[in-house]
């Protein structure tokens, strides 16, 4: 079996082993003694070499072996490994800076967590509540960080399963259990890298929230994670403010006020230009000369539909006035307008659901304007001849 170094000691990064199998033509190797930690427990496998190969998986087999994964072959017997500590200590933070926040939310209201997920960017803790207020988050943050400022010994001590525990969440495994001690406050069994003090964990950030069928999953960051997030959250603030030349805190509510405003511009320009289309339409009627029977007609072909507010406006102010007829023929998607004026003696949707019946299509409309779509633009060009003959 494998000595797992970072049982004891997280912050051994460099190591020397002796190769028990090479598979893959030296592409995996299982050694008497690793300081890689291989993905489980919800964190990331360790990265960094084995002699001049990159280590680019650590898997933890199902019969509790460890394989180390490599971009090239290594054919020693001994070899020199040395984990990537940027990235581990990374890993130390976040997993660590879990424990403190699980810990927090138990002792402040009794919410227990039910998974773990350390992310490339943010990491997550699955909650058994529907929800938490802001209030609450806002307390968890801080009384976490307040434990961080302690610099509370976090201490690793291997016991017993049969003996009484008192760990945060029951373990259900038998025989010698990894505990992970944050003094005075949480005792969990576990078997990831931690730090040895809270101090070491930095900054704990709370972000995102979801709700995950009836749990809620908060997002964190922790460490040097937390303040690059927070430099880049203030960026992005920053410039948002500094285009409404606004205070960074006056920001949200100047937006608020903005949106409103625009809501409302878009609503006036929406019935202006209505309005608009109702006019052309009616100018449209004055400039166009009637037929023989006194009707004023005029098809129109608009390549780009939908049929919208705009041209149903501009068909019915058109068909305010004195005897007239007014379609469209929009080709993409294949669709028509037919509007009527009442002194034609016209039923718009009776007459627009008999040029439909040959051609198939859909539609209908009262008795001054109807629309309807066909299947295609030859259905759509056999309705303008007949209609227009
Ligand atoms: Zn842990």
């Amino acid at each position: 079996m494998t000595e797992r170094i970072y049982y004891n000691d997280s912050y051994q990064t460099e190591f020397r082993a002796h190769v028990l199998e090479s598979l893959e033509d030296g592409r995996r190797l299982y050694l008497d003694r690793t300081a890689f930690y291989p993905a489980s427990g919800g964190q990331p496998h360790d990265t960094g070499c084995i002699d001049n190969a990159m280590v680019t998986d650590v898997i933890e087999e199902e019969d509790g072996r460890i394989a180390h994964v490599l971009s090239t072959p290594v054919e020693h017997s001994d070899v020199n490994c040395r984990i990537d500590w940027v990235r581990r200590f990374d890993h130390m933070q976040q997993h660590s800076g879990q424990h403190l926040l699980s810990a927090v939310l138990m002792e402040l209201f009794s919410v227990e967590t039910l998974s773990f997920h350390l992310g490339d960017a943010a990491s997550t803790i699955d909650l058994s509540v529907a929800s938490l207020e802001p209030e609450q988050l806002r307390a968890a943050e801080a009384r976490a960080n307040v434990i961080v400022f302690e610099n509370r010994p976090l201490a690793v001590e291997f016991r017993d399963a049969s003996e009484n525990l008192e760990l945060r969440k029951p373990c259900e495994r038998q025989g010698k259990l990894r505990i992970v001690n944050i003094e005075g406050l949480d005792r969990s069994a576990c078997g990831g890298t931690h730090v040895r003090s809270t101090g070491e964990v930095g900054a704990v950030l709370i972000r995102r929230l979801e709700k995950m069928r009836g749990n809620l999953r908060i997002e964190f960051l922790c460490g040097m994670r937390a303040v690059r997030r927070a430099r880049l959250d203030y960026e992005a603030l920053a410039e948002i403010s500094r285009s409404l030349s606004a205070s960074l805190d006056e920001t949200p509510t100047l937006i608020a006020v903005q949106l409103r405003r625009l809501n409302e511009s878009e609503k006036a320009r929406h019935r202006l230009s209505i309005e608009l289309a109702r006019m052309e339409g009616a100018a449209l009627h004055d400039a166009t000369e009637p037929g023989p029977d006194g009707v004023r007609r005029v098809s129109r072909t608009i390549a780009q539909g939908p049929i919208d507010d705009n041209l149903r406006a501009l068909a019915q102010g058109f068909t305010s006035r004195n005897k007239a007829v007014f379609a469209a023929f929009v080709e993409e998607p294949p669709s028509l307008l037919v509007a009527v004026s009442a002194a034609t003696g016209l039923h718009a949707g009776n007459l627009l659901k008999s040029l439909l019946a040959g051609a198939g299509g859909r539609g209908g409309g009262n008795a001054q304007l109807a629309q309807g779509s066909v299947s295609s633009r030859e259905a759509l060009e056999r309705i303008r001849g007949e209609l227009n003959g």
